[in-house]
């Protein structure tokens, strides 16, 4: 396994669960400080997904794992995920975009997915005091929730380890060794190792070996930043997406105002453009949280391929399986692309559900 974000361990912990021995390889010096950290820990299908199809039904099928993962997790790891279905409220402050919410709220309703009828006025407000009064309209998604990823990734690593699961820090993936069908690799300072089948879980640094592998698809980095703040005034129990970005709150209090998109590349930290178009985000939604403490801003990079999440065998070898590209919602997918990489693994073959997201397909 190359990479030990929420992904990697993901597999890795799925993969010793199923008697496996499986190593998990780090270039950082600590676990799960990439990508997977700067999460605001959203599980929040409905508003990722735009449409109905394979992306959605990956999506819906995680959500509804999450409640027994986090409780196995928390068991075997005694690390607590912070799991709360909390609800999300998805508002807009622009009457012309309410439209285009009844029309998704229309398919997802068809598709069975729990979401109220439009609120406003004093309905709306009830559901999450301090809400701006800029907010004309919105729909409650009672069943969305929400996880502290450093929870999340603490919990997996001891998880993994409990299981045994090797895990080597300071490990840094220089280059692939497929030479004669194996499936290897060779560090920076040149140590080696070969398995009987190699996951690429590297993030948004996954990009460097697809071409070798035959996928034609590019991964690149989308930048994301989120401003916190201690000590708001409100309590929020829901989350509060809005047309340009999202609040909520973890359970000690700290309030995430997120989440900017940025094409950038690999400039990986935080800017004062960025803290200024969260505090704007953070007016229209919940103003009081715009003036409570400021606490800390950060930044990590979204994985990101056109079509979505890349899953499962490549075109060049059987034996090497990419489970990448999350994007937004690798929080979210976590566990069912735990469960379905390590079906892959053991199976030999990549189960149905993979195949719409296979990184055979084409750009
Ligand atoms: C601001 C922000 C908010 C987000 N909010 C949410 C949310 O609310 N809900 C949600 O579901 N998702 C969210 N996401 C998306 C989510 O964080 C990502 O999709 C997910 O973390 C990707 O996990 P990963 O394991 O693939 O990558 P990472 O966590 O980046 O893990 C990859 C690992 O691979 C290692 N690595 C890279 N190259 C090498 C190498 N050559 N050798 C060895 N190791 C290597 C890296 O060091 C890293 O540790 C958010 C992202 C951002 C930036």
């Amino acid at each position: 396994m190359i990479g030990s974000g929420v992904i990697g361990l993901g597999v890795a912990w799925e993969l010793a669960r199923m008697g496996l021995r499986v190593t998990v390889l780090e270039r950082d010096r600590r676990c799960g400080e990439g990508t997977s950290s700067a999460a605001a820990g959203m599980l929040a299908a409905s508003v990722e997904a735009a449409a109905p199809g394979p992306f959605f039904e990956l999506c819906r099928t995680s959500s509804g794992l999450w409640e027994s993962w986090a409780g196995s997790l928390e068991e075997e790891s005694g690390v607590d995920c912070e799991y709360d279905r909390c609800g999300l409220l998805r508002v807009t402050c622009s009457a012309d975009l309410l439209p285009a919410l009844e029309a998704r709220r229309d398919w997802q309703l068809s598709e069975g997915i729990a979401v109220s009828e439009t609120l406003s006025g004093p309905r709306l407000h009830e559901e999450v005091p301090g809400l701006s009064s800029e907010v004309v309209a919105g729909l409650l998604y009672p069943m969305e929730g929400q996880v502290h990823s450093h929870r999340v990734l603490e919990a997996l690593e001891v998880a993994c380890r409990r299981a045994g699961v090797r895990i080597e820090t300071g490990f840094d993936v220089a280059t692939l060794d497929l030479d004669g069908g194996g499936a290897g690799v060779v560090a920076a300072d040149n140590r080696r190792l070969q398995a009987d089948c190699l996951v690429l879980a590297a993030g948004p640094w996954s990009g460097r070996w697809l071409s070798e592998l035959g996928v034609l698809v590019a991964v690149e980095p989308v930048r994301g930043q989120i401003a916190a703040v201690d000590q708001p005034l409100v309590s929020m129990r829901r989350i509060v997406f809005g047309d340009h970005g999202y609040v909520l709150q973890k359970r000690s209090g700290l309030t995430l105002v997120g989440a900017t998109e940025e094409m950038v590349g690999f400039a990986g930290w935080p800017t004062l453009a960025a803290f200024n178009q969260l505090a704007r985000v953070a007016g229209e939604l919940v103003p009081s949280v715009a003036f409570a403490p400021y606490s800390h801003t950060w930044a990590g990079l979204r994985p990101y391929a056109r079509g979505g999440p890349l899953l499962g065998r490549t075109p060049v070898s059987a034996r090497v399986l990419l489970a990448t590209a999350h994007h937004r919602n690798g929080i979210l997918l976590a566990p069912v692309t735990a469960q379905l990489i390590a079906r892959a693994v053991v199976e030999g073959a990549d189960p149905d559900a993979l195949l719409p997201f296979s990184p055979g397909r084409v750009a």
